[in-house]
């Protein structure tokens, strides 16, 4: 089994709202020892997030924190890619995934050089699409390149059926999985709390359940990204939080089962591009993919989400002049 080296470090590339929320939620958590920031663009913003995430620090735990260069990523545990740009108005989903196409590509070249045994955890939207660029530019291995995948959208799936049933959302077993975004695929017919059936629980709890009750709360799932953006202009704390769950379940060697995104490699019949499927998650990064009994509604859903990622991995690698390759 992978050893994680000591001084635990976590690099972080890319120090916007999504990086530094990351750097200062890590640093609360405890996890690692050293964590830099490393952002090319803007280094004067890499330069002021570390020092102010850093004057966190004698109230959380000693850490070094500093603003780095991407040959800081040497020896890291994982190294997050957070870089890119956000969606303009009038610009389409495939004129921004070739833009974060070329620059998650780079950094993915750039952090394997220097750090071959880390981990490298993708965050860059279209995520799932992101990450199979970064696997095949890092030339890495399997599981060692993840995507963050539907590990948010799982969450707020959680929230949302805590909050209608009354209950701890930490005692609710749900997944989303495909693609993150608007593709995503709640997984009703698995979900349950506590062990129980999710439809009794409703009834047992007296609050609405079947196919109107869960619609609502499939497009509160959905649209939660969009509102927050309309709102505040980015979403940070929930996306910070899903990132620190999966690098502590890397870091402890946890075995955790998180949505994160991998090469289907066959799974559900996929084509062989990375998607978010329940994982579990340890010091390797991805050690195997879980394989839930879909009913065909929910396996059909899956199946669209995935060629959506195909149709993404498909364009950018035509940008690129590349042809598309599998997943590995
Ligand atoms: P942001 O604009 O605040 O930060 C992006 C950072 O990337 C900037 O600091 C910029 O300087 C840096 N960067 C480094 N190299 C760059 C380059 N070559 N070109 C452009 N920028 C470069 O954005 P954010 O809100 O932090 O979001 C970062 C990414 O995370 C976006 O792609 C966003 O969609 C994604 N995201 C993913 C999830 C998820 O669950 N997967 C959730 C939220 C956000």
């Amino acid at each position: 089994m992978r050893t994680i080296p000591s001084p635990v470090r976590v690099a972080i590339v890319g120090a916007g709202h999504v990086g530094s929320t990351f750097g200062y939620a890590l640093l609360l958590r405890g996890l690692a020892n050293e964590i830099v920031l490393i952002d090319p663009v803007s280094p004067d913003r890499a330069e002021g997030e570390a020092m102010d995430v850093s004057n966190a620090s004698p109230f959380a735990q000693p850490t070094r924190i500093w603003a780095g260069t991407i040959a800081d990523c040497a020896g890291a545990a994982v190294t997050v890619i957070t870089a890119g740009v956000a969606q303009k108005p009038g610009e389409s989903r495939a004129d921004l995934a070739r833009t974060n196409a070329a620059i998650v590509r780079q950094f993915a070249a750039d952090v394997a050089r220097h750090n071959p045994d880390g981990v490298l955890l993708v965050v860059t939207n279209p995520v799932d699409a992101m990450t199979s660029v970064a696997l095949e530019a890092s030339g890495l291995a399997w599981g060692q390149v993840i995507g963050a995948g539907t590990v948010l959208d799982t969450a707020r799936l959680r929230e949302l059926l805590g909050e209608h049933l009354a209950v701890d959302p930490r005692s609710v077993h749900a997944y989303v999985i495909g693609e993150h975004g608007d593709g995503a695929v709640p997984v009703w017919s698995q979900a349950t709390v506590g062990g129980s059936d999710l439809a009794a629980v409703c009834v047992g709890r007296g609050v609405a359940h079947g196919a109107d009750a869960f619609v609502e709360i499939e497009r509160r799932m959905r649209d939660a990204a969009g509102s927050i953006i309309e709102r505040i202009g980015s979403t940070q704390f929930g996306v910070a939080s899903a990132l620190v769950r999966i690098v502590e379940a890397i870091i402890r060697g946890e075995g955790t089962v998180l949505s994160v995104s991998t090469p289907a490699r066959g799974a559900y019949q996929l084509p062989d591009v990375c998607v978010s499927l329940p994982t579990i998650v340890g010091r390797s990064g991805a050690e195997s993919v879980l394989h839930l009994p879909l009913e065909p509604d929910e396996l059909r859903a899956l199946r669209r989400s995935a060629a959506t990622i195909q149709e993404t991995v498909a364009s950018v690698a035509e940008a690129d002049g590349a042809a598309p390759t599998a997943a590995r």
